[in-house]
């Protein structure tokens, strides 16, 4: 069916649309049907009015107590009760349920923790949270407890973002581009990134900052030439525990780039799969074959902690495809596995052909098996998000083998501990926790942009990080 929605919430346009579309993926101009939401405080209470012309007069009328404590508190309570109210509209009206019922937003697992003891209940009952997925989250927060950042005034993490792939998977929506066409700005790109680094590495000193991890993402950071990949490794020393790359693409990974990294002290690397269907990988522009998979985990097993990631509902794909390719990856035993849902967002070549595929039921059974497999495997679900557009509005999940857990990983989903970032695209973040803030810097998204304004950038870095938020906010 389709409808047109409305409603009279400027400032929750966002929540309550993506809920919308989570029912209603593929709203057109001109659908003949609406459903339109009304509410109004009065009183302290929030009265939800929602009307449609699905169904002859048909009304729903909701009444929720409002929080009015603090600004605050009263913004957050009522969009929470539209959220509620409309779920439980729309579910009526399209008879279906939604995994995570009224939740949007991609930290499940960090709202279920700051609603404390009752957040099993109030997911269950308030928010329609199935029971499977309440336990996922549930023991995500209860697993990564050891190793949550006990110290986040002064421990932080660091984050360097190469932007550059072999070539460009169907699916990417990420600011990366293929490497071969962007030679000319790869050199200055490294030598800006080292003056960043080194720039950081003053702010970590003056600040008496200490690095619990340190994350080299992209993008495919084994996609550089070895003497830039070595160069960059080579800044990156800051004494942290954790030393991640993201090698990413089989193809990148020769016994050269695997003694650098050695050398280089890395001790997680991500190798990833995506399918073990070799039809799938060439349909998605993977230009690497299942075998290159199992070389190059070859190449590093038993040198680095290994994580593995897996698309569910990657297109051409049936169930059983799936299957095999989460057992293959179990076969291979990797420390980590990552399940991912596939998520189609604007800037990706599957949007822009117009590949659509929202089987609520098939992803449901995919992610499911995943579970189910791994957790009985011995793997341990740790750290999970949600993104907007995700097929069959499910979740990614980080498993891992006892005590293998991805440090960075967790503080970046639970959002707190500070992230010193430097490259294209890198979002620094400060988390202030006596007064709970979280601040954001961006450098420009283009590589080729990021050269060209570097000394911008560099300086509103180096402010944003001098700036004393505490005192400021008081
Ligand atoms: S490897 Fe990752 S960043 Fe690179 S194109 Fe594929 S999805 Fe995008």
């Amino acid at each position: 069916m389709l409808l047109k929605f409305t409603h009279n919430q400027p400032n929750f346009d966002s929540d309550l649309q993506e809920l919308f579309r989570a029912f209603y993926p593929s709203i057109s101009a001109g659908d003949e049907n609406y459903i339109d939401l009304n509410a109004a405080v009065e009183r302290g209470e929030l009265k939800v009015v929602i009307t449609s012309d699905v169904f002859d007069k048909f009304k729903k009328v909701y009444t929720f107590e409002v929080d009015s404590s603090s600004e605050m508190a009263y913004k957050r309570s009522v969009k929470r009760h539209l959220k509620v109210a409309l779920y439980r509209c729309l579910s009526f009206l399209s008879n279906t349920n939604l995994p995570y019922g009224c939740l949007t937003g991609i930290r499940p697992t960090k709202y279920f923790a700051e609603l404390g003891v009752n957040a099993k209940e109030i997911f269950e009952k308030e928010f329609s949270v199935h029971g499977d997925k309440v336990k996922l989250v549930q023991s995500c927060v209860v697993n990564q407890i050891p190793y949550k950042n006990t110290k986040p005034e002064t421990v932080v993490d660091v984050f360097v973002n190469i932007p550059f792939c072999p070539s460009r998977c169907a699916y990417c929506s990420f600011v990366s581009t293929v490497i071969g066409k962007q030679q000319a700005v790869v050199g200055p790109y490294i030598d800006c990134l080292k003056r960043e680094i080194s720039q950081i590495k003053k702010i970590i000193k003056d600040k008496k900052y200490s690095v619990r991890a340190v994350y080299v993402g992209g993008g495919t950071p084994t996609s550089l030439k070895i003497g830039e990949l070595k160069a960059v490794l080579a800044c990156l020393k800051f004494g942290q525990k954790e030393f991640t790359v993201e090698a990413g693409r089989p193809d990148t990974i020769t016994k050269e780039t695997v003694k650098i990294m050695k050398r280089a002290k890395v001790t997680r690397i991500s190798v990833n799969p995506q399918s073990f269907n070799q039809k799938t990988l060439d349909k998605i522009g993977r230009t690497h074959k299942v075998e290159d998979v199992i070389n190059a985990y070859g190449l590093v097993r038993k040198k680095f902690d290994v994580n593995m990631d897996l698309i569910a509902m990657l297109p051409g794909e049936t169930f059983d495809d799936f299957k095999y390719s989460v057992d293959k990856a179990i076969e291979l035993a990797p420390e980590n596995i990552t399940v991912h849902t596939l998520c189609l967002k604007n800037g990706s070549k599957l949007k822009e052909e117009g590949y659509f595929n929202q089987n609520f039921e098939e992803a449901k059974k995919m992610v499911d098996y995943a579970m189910y497999t791994l957790t009985a495997k011995g793997y341990q679900p740790y750290y999970m998000y949600r993104q907007k557009y995700m097929a069959g509005n499910l979740e990614n999940v980080g498993y891992s083998k006892p005590k293998k857990y991805c440090l960075y990983n967790i503080d970046v989903m639970e959002e707190d501990t500070s992230v010193l970032a430097c490259g294209a695209g890198a979002i620094s973040k400060k988390f202030s926790p006596r007064i709970n803030l979280i601040e954001r810097q961006a450098n420009c998204k283009e590589p080729a942009d990021y050269v060209k304004r570097f000394e911008e950038m560099l300086s509103k870095q180096k402010e944003f990080w001098e700036k004393d938020s505490e005192n400021k906010s008081d």
